[in-house]
């Protein structure tokens, strides 16, 4: 059984998050340590730990975490300019916590894509 993080006591309402999204598959609140004017973090509500762990009775959830993330991205008036969609898997990837997430993040130029 995986561990529950912080993201399940948000996705529950049981600790204090700016949550700006929340249906019966999906949650999505700003990052606490935004690295651009926009950063919003988008989980699916059933805890999935790792990229890794994705099943195919998933698919409902990721997909409508990218809806989520297209209408997110317009009303925070980013989707003309441009933004950047981010998941971070294990240690390599840089994953601090277990519970996956999209990174939403745009509100300025990004430059290149990250790597190392
Ligand atoms: P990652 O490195 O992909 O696991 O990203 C985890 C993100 O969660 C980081 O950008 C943190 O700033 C963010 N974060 C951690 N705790 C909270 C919290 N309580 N509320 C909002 N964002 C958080």
């Amino acid at each position: 059984m995986a561990e529950e993080t912080i993201f399940s006591k948000i996705i529950r309402k049981e600790i204090p998050a700016d949550v700006v999204y929340q249906d019966d598959l999906v949650t999505a609140f700003r990052d606490i340590n935004p690295r651009a004017p926009s950063h919003i973090l988008i989980v699916p509500n059933k805890l999935i730990p790792t990229v890794n762990d994705i099943e195919a009775d998933d698919e409902l959830a990721l997909g409508r975490m990218f809806t989520v993330a297209r209408k997110l991205a317009k009303a925070e008036g980013i989707d003309e300019d441009g933004y950047r969609l981010i998941m971070n898997c294990n240690v390599h990837g840089g994953q601090e916590v277990y519970h996956i997430h999209m990174h939403l993040v745009g509100g300025r130029p990004l430059g290149p894509m990250l790597i190392g």
